[in-house]
């Protein structure tokens, strides 16, 4: 009789997902409902996931609950809802602030450390770091989840940076270069990637205050670019299709989905 070993990972696959985890799904995570059963339960199980396998805190006095960790894990496994393996395998702590947290100024990219220049600390939402890290704000990032089609999503946005550098999918600020050479096959043509994305950041920075479904913050470089258009292509789907076609073809292609097929224009 052959003996079939079940791992770990398999295991806990089969476990059913607690039926109190679709209902703060339901309530606190609408986009949701424009998912199909099978893609509910998926994105649930890779939650789990990231539940499970990472550091989670509370900071700054906020006790995290796990209501509260699973509406951020959730919103952040939509990123990688098409794409199969662990979810974001480069990051390690998950940090939440009760509102926005004072910023830390980078001085070496694996190294964070708080500004010495004098200059006055701003609050900010939400960082994606280095160094395998998401530092966020619970408040922005429920209200991020609590409207899903006005384009800004604290969770997708820094997920997206955590994606970007598990996946080498940004060059770095200094290059200049448009292929990348080291890009994860997570991108199925490099060259078009990297122009595509070259091409949309720089008709943004031409388009100066002109109306667009891009957050203006976007222009700040390529890695700010890609994460607003994350933003943008999750929450106002029919809009960026029409404002930059090949920008969003090339998002549906990396992220194996299209989410304009579930949120009407
Ligand atoms: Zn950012």
């Amino acid at each position: 009789m052959r003996r079939i070993v079940i791992g770990e990972a398999e295991r806990q696959d089969a476990v059913a997902i607690d039926p109190h985890w679709f209902s703060v799904l339901d309530r606190s995570v609408p986009w949701a409902s424009g998912l199909t059963s099978p893609e509910r339960a998926r994105l649930l199980k890779a939650a789990r996931e990231l539940l499970n396998t990472r550091h989670w805190e509370g900071c700054g006095g906020l006790t995290l609950d796990a209501d509260m960790r699973l509406v951020i894990a959730a919103q952040a496994c939509l990123l990688t809802l098409g794409i199969p393996g662990e979810p974001f395998p480069g990051l390690r702590e998950i940090l939440v602030y009760p509102a926005g947290f004072l910023a830390r100024r980078v001085r070496d990219r694996r190294k964070w450390t708080v500004s010495s220049t004098g200059e006055q600390p701003t609050p900010e939402l939400g960082e994606a770091w280095t160094n395998g890290v998401i530092v966020l704000g619970w408040e922005a990032a429920r209200e991020g989840a609590s409207d899903p089609q006005d384009g800004q999503n604290l969770v997708l946005h820094e997920f997206a940076h955590q994606f970007a550098y598990d996946h080498h999918l940004v060059p770095a600020p200094v290059s200049q270069a448009i292929v990348l050479e080291d890009v994860s096959p997570v991108v199925r043509d490099a060259e078009a990637w990297g122009r595509v994305l070259r091409e949309s950041y720089d008709r943004l920075c031409a388009k100066g205050v002109a109306a667009t479904v891009l957050d203006k913050y976007g222009t700040t470089d390529l890695a700010e670019f890609f994460a607003v258009a994350t933003e943008a292509f999750f929450e106002r789907p029919a809009e960026l299709r029409r404002e930059d076609g090949e920008l969003f073809a090339q998002l549906v292609s990396l992220y194996r989905q299209d989410p304009s097929t579930r949120i009407a224009a």
